[in-house]
């Protein structure tokens, strides 16, 4: 069976430290010292993958894009 790959692309220098990224998937993403968001897993298992891509899209400024 075929294993699919997900990769989330971060604009680290778009992101504003909303959190609603962390809110919504924290399994997959988390502020850093500075809050700015940053990835738990380079890539997104299976398993994460529909919370990863909820997450991206709840990101107002667009920081997060997924691609797969
Ligand atoms: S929701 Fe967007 S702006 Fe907010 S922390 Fe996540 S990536 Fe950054």
């Amino acid at each position: 069976m075929e294993v699919r790959t997900m990769e989330i692309e971060v604009r680290r220098s778009a992101c504003e430290g909303h959190g609603l990224c962390e809110q919504t998937a924290p399994e997959v993403y988390e502020l850093d010292d500075e809050d700015y968001v940053r990835l738990r897993v380079s890539e997104i298992p299976e398993s994460l993958q529909v919370a990863a891509a909820a997450g991206a899209r709840v990101c107002p400024v667009a920081a997060l894009r997924v691609r797969d």
